[in-house]
C-alpha cells in the first residue's frame, strides 16, 4: 500500500470503505496511479433522506432512505432500490460501486447507483408500502431521472413499487416520464422479460462456463440459495432446461432432494405456505449444509456474504455463479480461489438484469417497443461478448473472472473519466 492508498484508506470522510476493500483486491495487479485510486475510491453523490409517514395505527413514523450515484463518467446512475430493514449508507455505496463496474463490464452506458430504505417490507400493510415508496421518490425526486439517475427493482421491491415510483415523479414533474425507472409492469412501459432477466443473463454465462469445464447440461446438479425473484426464476428456467436443481432455500429455510425438485411444485408451495421449506418429499436442511451440498453447480442468489470463511471451505461445487451482489466475502473468495472453483463473480453474473434495464430505458426514450425475440437476442449476444471480453483478460494476465471483470469495468470507467478531462 502506498502512502496515497493509506491516506484514502483511512480518510474518515470516506463512505466507502469496502469499495477500497474491493479495489485492494486487485490494486497491485491494476497498478492504479494515485489519481486513478484518488476518482474511484470514493462516491460522487450520497444522498440520505428523512421523510414522514403516517401509519395506518395514525402514527407518524420518520423513515431513512438512501441514493448513492457512485460514478457517471459513462452514463447517468443506474441502480436497484431496496427496502431492507439493515441498510447502512456504506453497504449501498458498495453496492452503487459494484453497479458502476457490472455497466462497464457489459458495455452499457451507465455509471453506478443504488438505493433504499431502512424499513422492513413485511412489517408494513399495502398502502403503507405505497407510502413509504412514495414518500421516498418525493424525497430524492431531484436527484433521480431519465438523464440522472434511473432506479430499478432490487432486494424486496418489485414492479409494483416500481410503478408507484413512475406515477409519484409523473406527478412530481408533471410529465409523462417513463424512462425514470426500469422493471416497471409492461402496461407502463416495462418488458416482460425483465422478470427473469437477470436469471437468464446468468444461465447464458453459465452454459458458457460449462463448456469450458467440459460440464454437460442434462443431469447437472444445482443449488440455489434464495428463491426470490432471481432464484426462483433462475431454479424454474434451469429446471425447465433439464439440468437437476436439488436445493433450494429462502430467509425460513432450505430443502434437499439428491434426485431433483419439482421446481413448478415449489413454487406453489411458497406462494401457499410462505416458505420453500416443509415442501413434500424433501429434508429440510439448514442454508449452510445447502452450500455445502453435493453439486456440480452453487448459485447464491439471497444477500451479501452468504459464503464466509466459515463454510466456504465445504463447497463441493465446480462452478459458483454469483447472482446475488457480493455473496462471497473476501475470505472466502480466497479459500474458493484455492479449491479452482470456477466463480463468476456478481459483477458479470447478475448483469442480465441491468442489461435489459438499459434496453427498457431505451425503448422507453425512443417510444419504439421490441419483439420479446429481439430482446432475448441482444441479451445472449450482450452476456456472451461479456464474457468472452472478461475471459479474454483471464488467459491474458493469468488472473480469475473476478479479477478480470474488475480489471475491464475499472479499465472502462477511467478511460471514460480520461476523455472528460478528469484524469
Ligand atoms: P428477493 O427479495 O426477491 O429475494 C431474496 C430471496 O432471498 C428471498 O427468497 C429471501 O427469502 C431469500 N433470503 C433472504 N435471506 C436469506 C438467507 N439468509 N438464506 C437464504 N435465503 C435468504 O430479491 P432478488 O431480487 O431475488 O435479489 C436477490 C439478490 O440478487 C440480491 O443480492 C440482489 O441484489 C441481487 N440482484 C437482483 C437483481 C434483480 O433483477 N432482482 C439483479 C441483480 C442482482
Amino acid at each position: 500500500m502506498n502512502k496515497n492508498h493509506e491516506r484514502i484508506h483511512a480518510d474518515e470522510k470516506n463512505l466507502c470503505k469496502l469499495c477500497m476493500s474491493e479495489l485492494d483486491a486487485i490494486y497491485s495487479d491494476l497498478a492504479l496511479t494515485e489519481d486513478e485510486l484518488e476518482i474511484l475510491a470514493m462516491p460522487r453523490r450520497a444522498f440520505i433522506v428523512h421523510f414522514p409517514v403516517k401509519t395506518e395505527a395514525g402514527k407518524t413514523k420518520m423513515f431513512i432512505g438512501y441514493r448513492v450515484q457512485y460514478n457517471d463518467a459513462r452514463g447517468p446512475g443506474k441502480g436497484g432500490i431496496r427496502f431492507h430493514p439493515d441498510l447502512t449508507v456504506e453497504h449501498i455505496s458498495d453496492l452503487a460501486f459494484l453497479m458502476g463496474l457490472k455497466c462497464a463490464v457489459v458495455n452499457i452506458p451507465f455509471g453506478g447507483a443504488k438505493g433504499g430504505v431502512a424499513v422492513n417490507p413485511k412489517e408494513l400493510s399495502r398502502s403503507e408500502l405505497e407510502l413509504v415508496t412514495r414518500g421516498y421518490i418525493r424525497a430524492i425526486a431531484d436527484f433521480i431521472g431519465p438523464f440522472r439517475d434511473i432506479p430499478a427493482p432490487d432486494v424486496y421491491t418489485d414492479e409494483q413499487i416500481m410503478a408507484w415510483i413512475l406515477d409519484e415523479y409523473e406527478r412530481i414533474t408533471r410529465k409523462h416520464s417513463p424512462a425514470v425507472v426500469t422493471g416497471k409492469p409492461v402496461e407502463l412501459g416495462g418488458i416482460k422479460t425483465r422478470r427473469y432477466s437477470t436469471a437468464l443473463g446468468g444461465i447464458y454465462l453459465l452454459e458458457e462456463a460449462m463448456k469450458e469445464r467440459g460440464i454437460e447440461k442434462s443431469g447437472a446438479c444445482v443449488a440455489v440459495q434464495g428463491f426470490g425473484h432471481v432464484g426462483e426464476n433462475t431454479a424454474r428456467i434451469l429446471h425447465e432446461e433439464g439440468y437437476r436443481v436439488i436445493a433450494v432455500s429462502d430467509s425460513k429455510g432450505a430443502i434437499l432432494n439428491q434426485t431433483g425438485l419439482d421446481i413448478p411444485g415449489v413454487t406453489a408451495h411458497k406462494e401457499r405456505t410462505g416458505s420453500v421449506a416443509g415442501f413434500p418429499g424433501t429434508q429440510n436442511i439448514s442454508n449452510d449444509q445447502l452450500l455445502a451440498c453435493d453439486c456440480d453447480i452453487l448459485i447464491p442468489a439471497a444477500l451479501s456474504d452468504q459464503l464466509n470463511g466459515s463454510n466456504a471451505g465445504d463447497i463441493k461445487a465446480k462452478i459458483i455463479l454469483e447472482l446475488a451482489n457480493a455473496p462471497t466475502t473476501t475470505e472466502a473468495d480466497k479459500i474458493i480461489l484455492a479449491k479452482d472453483i470456477m466463480l463468476i463473480p456478481d459483477v458479470l453474473a447478475n448483469s442480465g438484469g441491468v442489461v435489459v434495464s438499459y434496453f427498457e430505458w431505451s425503448q422507453n426514450l425512443n417510444n419504439d417497443y421490441w419483439e420479446e425475440e429481439k430482446v432475448l437476442r441482444k441479451l445472449k449476444h450482450t452476456m456472451i461478448s461479456a464474457f468472452n471480453d472478461v475471459h479474454a483478460l483471464c488467459r491474458e494476465h493469468g488472473c480469475r473472472m473476478r479479477e478480470a471483470a474488475y480489471r475491464l469495468g475499472v479499465k472502462r470507467i477511467l478511460h471514460a473519466e480520461r476523455l472528460r478531462g478528469n484524469l
